[in-house]
């Protein structure tokens, strides 16, 4: 899932790899998905596409934009996979969307479960796309301890921690995945009401999403997730889908996984209150 150390690296990769490239054709799905959502017809994204000239790509939140010129974009977010490849490297035959370049190089969509591939000409009018835009990145100077107690502050006091950091998109990009280890770091449980939180609480929170997700993005993303190239990040989660049945790496107590929120959560019940 593309999360903020996800869109952050891709949008980075990217950006180096695709500048000036030209598209010189855009290929259809050759394995439609249920759960793979265009923006509008998908057939007419050849029309759209073919002969732009990539600008930039850019990393908001869950999103991952393409900027073309001509005002013209390729936005995709949350399960879909973006790979790149070379002239040389044997193309999979499954696929939601390919968009090749006049080099040769081509790139390669996939949805796993579900996923956006949005083409589009000026403004996108989808909430979570503009909010991810909108909305104060945790990365930024403005997400400050001040910003974040206003955060709190600003939402219903029986709410968990869970609700408050992973939920609603009030810190675009930061999802389920992320979430685990932030709250592991911090020792605080995910279903902690937020009205419990002291000062102290409140600091080491902050102060988790902070490094936490600045130390996923220094190691390249997660380990769990792919980059443009393909390959795995180097931060190795604590907390996922990969770890939860071994004991807790702080006291080594067996972890828990449990459906809480509209995803799985992990926690030590030793060590995270
Ligand atoms: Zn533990």
């Amino acid at each position: 899932m593309i999360e903020i150390p996800e869109s952050t690296i891709i949008s980075e990769q990217a950006t180096k790899m695709l500048t000036g490239k030209v598209v010189s054709d855009v290929i259809n799905a050759t394995s439609p998905h249920r759960f793979a959502w265009f923006n509008g017809d998908a057939q007419r994204y050849p029309d759209l596409l073919i002969g732009k000239t990539v600008e930039g790509v850019k990393g908001y939140g869950s999103f991952i934009d393409i900027c073309f010129d001509s005002e013209i974009h390729l936005t995709i977010s949350d399960g879909t996979n973006m790979k790149y490849y070379t002239s040389v490297e044997k193309c999979p035959a499954k696929f939601q969307l390919l968009v090749a370049f006049e080099d040769g190089s081509y790139l390669v969509f996939t949805v796993a479960m579900y996923g956006n591939i949005l083409a589009f000409r000026g403004k996108l009018d989808n909430a979570y796309y503009t909010g991810s835009i909108e909305k104060v990145s945790p990365m930024t100077e403005t997400f400050d301890f001040s910003f974040f107690c206003r955060l709190i502050e600003g939402v219903k006091r029986d709410m968990s921690v869970k609700a408050l950091l992973a939920t609603e998109q009030r810190i675009p990009g930061l999802g389920n995945g992320v979430l685990q280890d932030i709250l592991f770091n911090a020792r605080i449980h995910p279903k902690r009401k937020i009205s419990t939180l002291n000062a102290e609480d409140k600091q080491i929170l902050f102060h988790s999403i902070k490094d936490t997700l600045s130390d996923m993005i220094v190691k390249g993303g997660r380990d769990t997730e792919k980059d443009f190239l393909g390959n795995a990040g180097r931060y190795r989660c604590i907390l996922s889908k990969n770890t939860y049945a071994k004991p807790c790496v702080c006291c080594g107590s067996r972890l828990i996984k449990e459906a809480y929120l509209g995803g799985s959560v992990y926690y030590c019940p030793n060590c995270q209150h």
